[in-house]
């Protein structure tokens, strides 16, 4: 597999605190990812570090095989890599539409509007309503779709789920369906295997700041094991 975004042995420091140790992940070109494994393990520090969010990093990160290490934060949704953090991000005093409209468009391709609207209604019925109004559901939506219009080529998305009820959680899921059929490429971090067991197409296991395992999901059912010993059940 020729991989859109590599990442080789990619090491990454807090302070004097070393969260990653060696991670190494390659995502194909319209290829979904997913990242497992218990909190504190180095999850949402691997996103951070590929977006440049985290500069204190060594290793390396490749995309389409061009390095991203030397490129800074400001620059890397300019190369195509987008990050939709857990904390989603969304300006309270704004309303809906002016949040979709505040990051730049990085390149053709991304949706415009009308095409935002027509996979997320519930967005167009919120268009005016200002972000402190939107349920979690409505402000994780409104977190992907605001990226969506960028044009980006890679979506890391930490914990699209966490915290959502299950209706909400399934529509996230079919969003995420239809991005694939678009062509998008994405990294997903899920506590929530059975969720991303639906649409991704690898499992990376990760534990200390390292990916300790990696399979299709075809290979869930063989490598449960693993899989609970990874997550600590
Ligand atoms: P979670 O699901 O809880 O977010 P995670 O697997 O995403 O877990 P990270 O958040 O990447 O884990 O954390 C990896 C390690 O880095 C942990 O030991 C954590 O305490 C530490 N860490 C995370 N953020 C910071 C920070 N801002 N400053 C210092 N240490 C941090």
């Amino acid at each position: 597999m020729t991989a859109l975004l590599e990442v080789t042995n990619l090491e990454a420091w807090y302070g004097e605190s070393q969260a990653l140790h060696g991670v190494d992940l390659k995502v194909g070109e319209g290829e979904m990812i997913t990242i497992l494994g218990r909190n504190g393990v180095g999850k949402t520090t691997t996103l951070r570090t590929i977006m440049g969010m985290i500069r204190n990093r060594k290793g390396s990160i490749r995309l389409a095989g061009k390095d991203m290490l030397s490129v800074p934060l400001h620059k890397t949704a300019k190369h195509g890599i987008g990050f939709v953090p857990e904390e989603r991000g969304i300006f309270a005093t704004l309303t809906v539409e002016e949040n979709l409209m505040l990051p730049p468009v990085v390149a053709a391709g991304g949706m415009d509007l009308d095409e935002i609207y027509e996979l997320f209604p519930n967005l167009l019925e919120r268009r005016t309503s200002p972000g402190t109004k939107l349920s979690g559901g409505e402000q994780q939506m409104l977190a992907m779709a605001r990226i969506l219009r960028t044009g980006i080529k890679v979506l890391l998305l930490d914990e699209p789920t966490e915290g959502l009820a299950p209706v909400i959680v399934q529509r996230i899921g079919e969003v995420l369906q239809k991005l694939k059929g678009r062509g998008m490429t994405v990294v997903l971090v899920e506590q929530n295997f059975r969720f991303a067991a639906k649409i991704t197409d690898r499992f990376y296991l990760m534990d200390h700041g390292q990916m300790v395992g990696d399979f299709p999901v075809s290979d869930l059912p063989n490598r449960m094991g693993e899989l609970n010993k990874v997550l600590g059940v």
